[in-house]
């Protein structure tokens, strides 16, 4: 089968043989993967994979639609027994970590992970259940009341998702780009989705003593802190990743969050190398990879 692979930093087109699923998991035919910062952060060093990338996606099994979480995971360790399965210490992580992702005609995956899309969400649409339940996963971690205060650095892909999922919970909310000035307001809350150290200054330098920081972003290398700050103004830092599939699902059947603006183009996979040299260019939104 046609796939894209990633090794020592660089991309190439490549004929591979169609994955044999292992009890447990199921062969899905890709339709639709889109390119996410972080598969742009591994061909730049975020971590070292060798492989196929890609983990947002849309496939077809038993003629039916689906998404699938990209976190597989053992059951067996200490995380997983105590409910943390996104932290399994045994994980592969779909296109990111010891897994062939979803830039190819097929991949292999966990029956467990897989969702069935609904008939009234769209295959281009679908495609952001992946970074949508991400942006779900802070409202998983910290309450947020219609009385918070809260920033939204990075008006990105994820940034934009971010920013919809939590206007819906009636929160005071500002956006901000990396190089807006400084935000007036101290405000409780502030969500780094820069994946800028620029903007992980921004962030920080907006909150009040005693507020939160939500990291939602990788970043390729390190990131200089100014720690004691952080230790006077008891500033809690939480990193945020993988979130629940199923209301991402709900939100976009609902119509609540609408995605259709985020997406920029759409390439088929043979041109996948051109489609990852768009994706890099500034201010370009979603691009899709469609195999049909
Ligand atoms: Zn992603
Ligand atoms: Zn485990």
């Amino acid at each position: 089968m046609r796939a894209l692979w990633l090794e020592d930093r660089k991309l190439s087109l490549r004929e591979i043989d169609v994955p044999t699923p292992p009890p447990g998991e199921v062969l899905v035919r890709v339709l639709a993967a889109g390119i996410c910062n972080t598969d742009i952060e591994l061909t730049r060093g975020y971590y070292p994979y060798a492989g196929v990338p890609g983990h947002e996606f849309v496939g077809e099994v038993d003629g039916k639609r689906v998404v699938g979480e990209i976190n597989a995971v053992c059951h067996q360790c200490e995380a997983c027994r105590a409910g943390r399965t996104t932290h399994c210490a045994n994980r592969t992580v779909l296109g990111i970590i010891n897994r062939n992702g979803a830039f190819a005609e097929y991949l292999s995956i966990p029956r467990e992970n897989l969702h069935e899309v609904p008939d009234s969400v769209p295959t281009e649409e679908a495609v952001f259940v992946e970074p949508l339940a991400a942006a779900l996963e802070i409202q998983q971690q910290v309450r947020i009341t219609p009385d918070d205060r809260v920033l939204v650095v990075g008006q990105g892909k994820l940034g934009t998702l971010v920013a919809q999922t939590l206007a819906l919970t009636g929160c005071r909310l500002t956006v901000a780009g990396r190089h807006d000035a400084p935000a007036a307001k101290s405000f409780d809350i502030a969500v780094e989705c820069s994946g800028n150290p620029e903007g992980f200054a921004k962030a920080r330098a907006a909150l009040r003593a005693r507020g939160t920081l939500i990291m939602k972003s990788t970043y390729a290398g390190e990131l200089t802190v100014n720690a004691s700050s952080l230790v006077v103004d008891e500033i809690t830092l939480i990193g945020s990743r993988c979130g629940p599939f199923e209301p991402a699902i709900a939100l976009l059947a609902e119509r609540k969050i609408d995605v259709r603006p985020l997406l920029h183009a759409t390439y088929a996979l043979d041109d996948a190398l051109a489609a990852f040299e768009h994706a890099q260019r500034p201010g370009v939104r979603k691009i899709m990879l469609r195999n049909e």
